[in-house]
């Protein structure tokens, strides 16, 4: 009895123009670590068994499998050694994890160990060039926020791209701490695209693609955000191409109801290079109705977060 799962539809955005023959798909979700929704986050409208690991881990492993997406960007996961990593690599995932240096699930007793990032990418599809896991920082200052960067080789293109994965520092006052990692990220794949390409003076702008997922726990307005918009990476928000104009963030990604009130914000993105990517597909937002009165998680839906994920191309080589 327990409610019908979201049906989503991909709103494909390119019809008429050249069908691409096999897209990229990409899923960027935060998960919602268990200890942290068992422990911490005090979603006071879900009920505890909708929390429960026996039961959400179905649903994540579901809502994973029901887009089969080549590249997974996930935040908060606290079960990658024993759930994830062996699961998906059964279904021809490869891996890399970067837990949290201090992370607050290690305060929730009964604990699984550190939340962290985790990127998954299909091996049939992806050969793996390099991967780091990095350590944000601010003003030169380690902070408590990671990131893995990772550059893979498409098989049947031959062509490279760098897909990195980062959770940003929650809540409000944090602003600026969040503009420093953001800043630290570009600055770290500025680096690497213009070592990528040989030549410290290389325009960053012209060679190798880039895919950023994130929990950025930033809405539009923020400065970090504006960091992406304005980098001379020459980045772009792919869910912005949902809205009318294409150029309006959706209402929300994320929906909880805590004691404090009602949180319904957009703060996930998928940043890609706007000059060699193109967006052919983006998954719809459930509505307000589908979410329904108590919002998230609940016994249909795992996380507070919901699961972005759209199919990219490479553009043409001019
Ligand atoms: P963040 O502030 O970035 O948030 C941690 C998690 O809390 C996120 O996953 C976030 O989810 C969630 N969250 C956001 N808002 C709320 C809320 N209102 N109520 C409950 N949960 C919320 O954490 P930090 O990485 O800065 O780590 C903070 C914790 O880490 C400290 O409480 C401490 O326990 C520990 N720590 C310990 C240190 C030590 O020296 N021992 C040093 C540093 C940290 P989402 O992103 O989805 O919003
Ligand atoms: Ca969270």
């Amino acid at each position: 009895d327990r409610p019908a799962r979201f049906h989503r539809k991909f709103i494909n955005l390119n019809d008429g123009d050249s069908a691409p023959s096999s897209p990229i798909r990409v899923m960027q979700w935060n998960i919602l670590a268990q200890a942290l929704g068992e422990g911490l986050d005090n979603f006071v409208q879900c009920p505890l068994e909708a929390l429960s690991w026996s039961r959400r881990k179905y649903l994540i492993l579901e809502e994973i499998l029901t887009y089969r997406p080549h590249i997974l960007c996930l935040q908060e996961v606290d079960h990658y050694y024993d759930t994830f990593q062996p699961v998906l690599a059964g279904l021809g995932y490869s891996s890399n994890f970067c837990p949290k240096p201090w992370s607050p699930c290690l305060d929730v007793e009964g604990n699984n160990g550190p939340d962290g990032c985790a990127l998954f990418f299909d091996q049939s599809r992806f050969e793996l060039l390099d991967s780091m896991n990095i350590r944000l920082s601010a003003m030169r200052i380690p902070t408590n926020q990671v990131a893995v960067v990772t550059l893979l080789r498409c098989r049947s293109t031959a062509r490279c791209m760098c897909v990195t994965v980062t959770h940003l520092k929650a809540r409000s006052g944090w602003e600026w701490l969040r503009s420093a990692q953001g800043s630290d990220l570009l600055r770290h794949l500025q680096n690497l695209v213009q070592k990528h390409a040989g030549s410290p003076t290389a325009d960053p702008s012209s060679d190798i693609p880039l895919i950023i997922c994130g929990d950025f726990n930033a809405i539009p307005a923020e400065e970090v955000y504006r960091r992406f918009i304005t980098s001379p990476l020459s980045l772009d928000s792919a869910y912005k191409k949902l809205s009318q104009d294409g150029l309006t963030e959706p209402e929300y990604t994320t929906w909880k109801i805590r004691p404090t009130g009602e949180c319904c914000a957009t703060l996930d993105y998928i940043w890609y290079s706007r000059d060699k990517l193109r967006v052919d597909a983006v998954l719809e937002i459930p509505t307000e109705e589908q979410i329904g009165p108590n919002r998230l998680p609940s016994f249909s839906y795992p996380s507070d977060h919901l699961s972005l994920v759209c199919d990219f191309s490479f553009k043409e080589k001019e």
